[in-house]
């Protein structure tokens, strides 16, 4: 049995820096299904080719691509430490898979990230102009933003009807996000 934590949010909010500080501290692996597809297209797997122009436009992944990969990462992850996932759950249908596994993988907590639009815009850019990212353009910004609130921002509400959800305020500085978010974990 393997415990999971979700990171849950909009682009931008930060899910990615907390999920690899906590991951870290608390000794749990770090599933990123961004950087997974990222890694698929970058290495022009079968994946990798059907996910990149979707990447690029800032929409999602079918379901039953990001599914199967995310329960064969799980089915990997030998030491059955717990682990964090960033970016998955982000539709119903994903929420739904992970429910049926529940048994061997247990949700303890859906860490929901809260920040204003403009501030997750300006982030956004920036982390742009920093990383490459071809996803990090103003048109994919608008449709990722837009993705999010019509397609996982509804998982906010089924997570909080079984009250397992810590809202964390994502603005401000990264250390005392951290903080917020490490009191919940025990060494
Ligand atoms: P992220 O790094 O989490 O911002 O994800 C980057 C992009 O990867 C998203 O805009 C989607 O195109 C795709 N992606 C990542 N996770 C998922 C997921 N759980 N379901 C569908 N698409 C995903």
């Amino acid at each position: 049995m393997s415990k999971l934590y979700i990171f849950l949010g909009p682009p931008g909010a930060g899910k990615g820096t907390q999920a690899s500080q906590i991951a870290k501290s608390f000794n749990l692996e770090h599933i990123s299904t961004g950087e997974m597809l990222r890694e698929h297209v970058n290495n022009k797997t079968e994946l990798g080719n059907k996910a990149k122009n979707l990447l690029d436009e800032g929409l999602l992944v079918p379901d039953e691509l990001v599914i199967s990969m995310l329960i064969e990462r799980l089915s990997n992850n030998d030491s059955k430490k717990g682990a964090i996932l960033d970016g998955f759950p982000r539709t119903m249908g994903q929420a739904k898979s992970l429910e049926e596994i529940s048994d061997q993988y247990p949700i303890v907590k859906v860490f929901v990230f809260e920040a204003d639009t403009e501030e997750l815009v300006k982030r956004i850019l920036l982390r742009g102009e920093a990383s490459g990212r071809s996803d990090d353009t103003e048109d994919s910004i608008k449709v990722r933003l837009e993705v999010y609130n019509s397609d996982t921002a509804p998982l906010v509400k089924y997570y909080q009807d079984k009250k397992i959800v810590s809202t964390v305020n994502a603005i401000g500085e990264i250390q005392d996000i951290y903080s917020s978010i490490a009191m919940h974990f025990k060494n």
